[in-house]
């Protein structure tokens, strides 16, 4: 058998990345490969709270939304997160949460294809997606849902009546990575819209929604864009499809929302994806979170991201060999930033792996998630966790009245 750990150590010597580990406040004794859920705190989001808090708040009261630029927060850091996601400044609005930015653009995207009244939607999709797409179509009466199984369908069931595709570019649960370039041209021959699912993209893997002529995007930013719990989502619409005509039509898409004007007129491009008032405390949260991309070597990260997940899934193969462990992720690139092993016991083995400090993550019906955030991992962190892993097989550590218990969130 390979060393793990002496593999596992030289690859950390000799990583010209290792810096970014340390812009982030990691609790001791945790090994977390739950980024792809909750990324970790990264340095300088307290401070900057506490500023806002204090300074602008408190102190500046009202006056706050032009001098501390409270009203340009939105797009200021939708700013930070185009390049990440290969889109334009000026593009990306940050604001509400994916969910509800799904509702947006699939409704925006309907009412660009007024001829057209089917929705594609991947079934093995993250249930949000698919559960918003179903209230929109209770709510629009010409609307229809219909699924797809994987890209091959997708192609089979681009007909004449479908107005716009929704999937995700990253799976939730393989980490499967769709062919973006393929996908969207294979909807335009098709006359149809594509909207993108990016939450477990985002600063994981390499998006290039410009390069690949896109349409519509949306996305998280508490996974690996470290923005806190419940931060705002991003919702990107290709500037040539602007402005869009989003059922949320708050004040804030308004072109002019202190001429006061009785009717709704939206702002062109990403403004016009807004409704409400910004959330400034989270927004300014994520804004800190993301100033670290400025300095990251983006193709570096993503081939540490890849490196990172092959260890894992060659070290787990090797070390728990023997154990009914079943691959659910791809085995070879391309593939998102997380790892997915099914087994019958899933839910008690990462229980029991989270009472030693490694924080993986369960999806129903039985897989075990490890998620590999490429901006604070080691690779002595993954082989400690394989180790775990094996040791909790081996001695059968799961099978334990308090491994079953359930949370409201697993
Ligand atoms: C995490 C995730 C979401 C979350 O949506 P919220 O509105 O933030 O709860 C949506 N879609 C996908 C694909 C996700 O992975």
């Amino acid at each position: 058998m390979t060393d793990w750990m002496e593999r596992a150590v030289a690859l950390d010597a000799n990583d010209g990345m290792a810096w970014t580990r340390d812009r982030f406040e990691l609790p001791e004794g945790v090994i977390y490969l739950d980024g792809n859920s909750l990324g970790a705190r990264p340095r300088g989001v307290a401070e900057r709270v506490a500023q806002v808090l204090d300074a602008e708040w408190r102190d500046g009261l009202i006056r706050s939304w032009n001098d501390a630029g409270w009203f340009d927060l939105p797009l200021r850091v939708g700013d930070r997160i185009a390049p990440l996601i290969g889109v334009g400044a000026g593009e990306v609005a940050v604001g509400d949460s994916t969910s509800v930015n799904l509702f947006k653009c699939l409704a925006a995207a309907l009412h660009a294809r007024p001829d057209r009244s089917v929705i594609l939607c991947e079934a093995g999709n993250f249930p949000t997606d698919g559960y918003m797409a179903q209230g929109l179509t209770r709510l629009v009466e010409k609307a229809e849902l219909r699924w797809f199984d994987d890209a091959e369908d997708v192609r089979a069931k681009l007909g004449p009546d479908v107005a716009v595709v929704l999937l995700s570019h990253v799976h939730y649960r393989s980490a499967a990575v769709q062919d973006m370039a393929a996908v969207n041209a294979a909807a335009h021959a098709a006359g149809a819209l594509v909207l993108w699912d990016l939450s477990h993209s985002t600063g994981a893997v390499p998006v290039d929604l410009g390069g690949t002529g896109a349409d519509m995007a949306v996305g998280c930013t508490y996974k690996y864009l470290n923005g806190g719990p419940g931060a705002p989502a991003f919702a990107w619409v290709a500037p040539g499809l602007a402005p869009v005509s989003q059922p949320l039509a708050g004040w804030m898409g308004h072109a002019a929302p202190f001429a006061f004007d009785r009717d709704y007129a939206p702002a062109d491009g990403a403004r016009g994806l807004m409704a409400g008032t910004p959330q400034v405390l989270s927004l300014s949260a994520l804004d800190a979170a993301l100033e670290i991309w400025e300095e990251v070597d983006r193709p570096a990260l993503w081939a540490r991201s890849e490196a990172m997940v092959a260890f894992f899934i060659d070290a787990v193969l090797d070390l728990c060999a023997g154990h009914g462990l079943a691959l659910v992720s791809p085995r070879a690139a391309p593939r998102g930033s997380h790892v997915g092993f099914d087994h019958p016991e899933g839910y008690a083995i990462v229980q029991a792996l989270i009472a030693r400090g490694i924080i993986g993550d369960f999806r129903a019906p039985q897989m075990m998630r490890f998620g590999f955030a490429p901006l604070y991992l080691r690779f002595a962190d993954l082989t400690a966790a394989a180790l775990a892993l094996r040791d909790v097989l081996e001695t059968r550590a799961w099978d334990d009245p308090r491994f079953q218990a359930r949370g409201a969130v697993t």
